[in-house]
């Protein structure tokens, strides 16, 4: 049965202004399931004004009182898990295991602790003289868009929405068209936990219009923003001409380096993880690993044998490691950066096709696939593939892999595999990212910052930080002195 979603505007079920729908796929069965209300401009506008009405009194409640809404929201998603897990796995294709072992509690844990940072937020006593006081106090930005991408959907609204709301602003969310069906859901579950009307408003349809109308409304006083690299440089030029804040989580190219003396079987789980979960459809995932020459052949050989078991099938089969991904169009330019590998002369060790078993016939999948022999100046080892392609490449000494790390227009994140954790250090220092791991890779949790430097963004989710992306600074003064006695009088008279 195809089910009918509705956009979410001043705490109503709402169809867009042009009564169109457009159809969401399930990836593992290429069968429409959903259609959701296309949104136009003019339904940007009424969010607006919604999230506008709400924004005062919403910002004015006590921290404590929107915090524990928030843990409301937390305790609702943890109860309908099985639900909503079900829901992301239908709309992208995550395996269950993923979806309900992993990403649904991530986002319940992340409303949690938003909730309990928010609380620990302060001001300043500036002390600039005895005859005054002043004082820094944080306060909302008002009305915030909220654009996201479709890699891990509720995920990414969570770590934006949760510190959002917390802090006081009405959030106007926009999720991907390939992937709105959670993002909505979450609403729900805000609405159910007593957040008041406006305060969340979930607009749906086509980036090229709505998103393009969230930004450029000059109602909307922030842009949080996570997707790809070229349309946060479309946000950021016209976000420009209001001069409206933006923050911007985008692509990475990110490099694992297997030192000479890492701990082999360590380094390979580690790039089987960093390098395919999700289908390699994460930010930071470790889509180039770069290994010592001395350790080449063996980590090669022990890496493709891992890759081989890697179960690739029907997504709500809990034994599935990999299901889809989540739409065709997407695994077309999988493919063809898979193509251009091969035209550049990479080895293709494993994969490069996609799987023949029956389970697999319907749907958008693509076998795990690793190229060896690459070079860090072929496209495929440059450009973010977002896919479950992986290129191997070898280094004579530190230096050299550092150098290699750092060559890319992206600085998201990156790995050192040592059990030398001075000289991983020493080049966790050199390496131009937001994130270094030692002997991990792909770790993001609550208490830790997360951004990138160069074309990979700027701004931070997660940790204290994010509470500074959605409050602004007031600075104020209070003249304590009695009668007209000013410190700048002997300038003026
Ligand atoms: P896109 O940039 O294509 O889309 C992201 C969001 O932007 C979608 O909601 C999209 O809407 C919207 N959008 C598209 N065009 C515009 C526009 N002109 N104006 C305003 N909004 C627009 O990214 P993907 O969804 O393909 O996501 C994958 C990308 O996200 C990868 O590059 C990945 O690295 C990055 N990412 C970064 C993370 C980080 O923390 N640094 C984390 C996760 C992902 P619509 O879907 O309707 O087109």
């Amino acid at each position: 049965m195809v089910e009918t979603y509705k956009a979410f505007i001043g705490g109503e079920w709402v169809d867009g202004a042009g009564g169109g729908a457009f159809p969401v796929y399930n990836p593992a069965t290429d069968e429409i399931f959903a259609q959701v209300a296309t949104c136009t401009p003019e339904d940007v506008d009424k969010a607006v004004k919604a999230a506008a009405a709400a924004a005062p009194a919403w910002g004015m409640m006590p921290m404590s009182a929107r915090a524990k809404m928030l843990l409301k929201v937390s305790q609702l998603i943890m109860q309908n898990l099985n639900e909503i897990a079900a829901l992301e796995t239908a709309e992208h294709g995550a395996p269950i295991r993923n979806s309900a072992g992993f990403q649904v509690p991530q986002i319940a844990d992340f409303f949690e602790y938003a909730a309990s940072i928010s609380r620990s937020l302060t001001g300043e006593t500036l002390p600039i003289g005895p005859w005054c006081t002043s004082m820094t106090v944080r306060e909302p930005v008002g009305v915030v868009g909220l654009i996201t991408p479709w890699n891990v959907p509720a995920l990414m609204v969570a770590w934006k929405l949760a510190a959002a709301l917390v802090t006081g602003n009405a959030c106007i969310v926009k999720p991907a068209s390939v992937t709105p069906l959670t993002t909505l859901r979450l609403a729900a579950l805000c609405k159910e936990a007593g957040i008041p009307d406006g305060a969340v408003n979930v607009i749906t349809g086509p980036g090229s219009t709505v998103g393009e109308a969230l930004v450029a409304h000059p109602g909307v006083a922030r842009i949080g923003f996570t997707g790809d690299t070229s349309t946060g440089k479309r946000i950021m030029s016209l976000a420009s001409g209001l001069a409206k804040p933006v923050g911007l989580e985008l692509g990475g190219k990110n490099a694992m380096l297997v030192l000479s003396d890492a701990d082999l079987e360590a380094a390979v789980e580690g790039a089987i993880w960093g390098g395919f979960f999700n289908n390699g459809q994460v930010c930071a995932a470790a889509s180039r690993i770069l290994v010592h020459e001395s350790l080449y052949d063996e980590f090669l050989q022990r890496f493709v044998e891992a890759a081989k078991q890697i179960r690739v099938g029907d997504p709500m089969n809990p034994e599935t490691v990999l299901g889809p991904v989540p739409f065709k169009e997407h695994r077309d330019k999988v493919e063809s950066y898979i193509a251009s590998a091969k035209a550049e002369g990479a080895k293709l060790v494993l994969g490069g096709e996609r799987p023949t078993t029956p389970e697999t016939q319907k749907g958008y999948y693509l076998a795990p696939t690793i190229f060896a022999d690459a070079q860090n100046s072929m496209t495929f080892m440059q450009e973010e593939i977002f896919g479950p392609v992986v290129g191997v490449a070898t280094f004579k000494d530190d230096a050299e892999a550092v150098a290699l790390a750092n060559d890319t227009s992206y600085g998201l994140s990156a790995s050192v595999w040592t059990k030398d954790f001075k000289r991983g250090l020493g080049l966790a220092r050199q390496l131009q990212v937001g994130t270094v791991w030692l002997n991990e890779h792909l770790m993001i949790f609550c208490e830790a910052p997360w951004g990138g430097c160069k074309a990979s963004g700027y701004g931070k989710d997660l940790s204290t930080m994010v509470l500074e992306e959605y409050t602004t600074v007031k600075h104020i003064y209070m003249d304590m002195n009695e009668g007209p006695v000013k410190p700048w009088y002997g300038l003026m008279k």
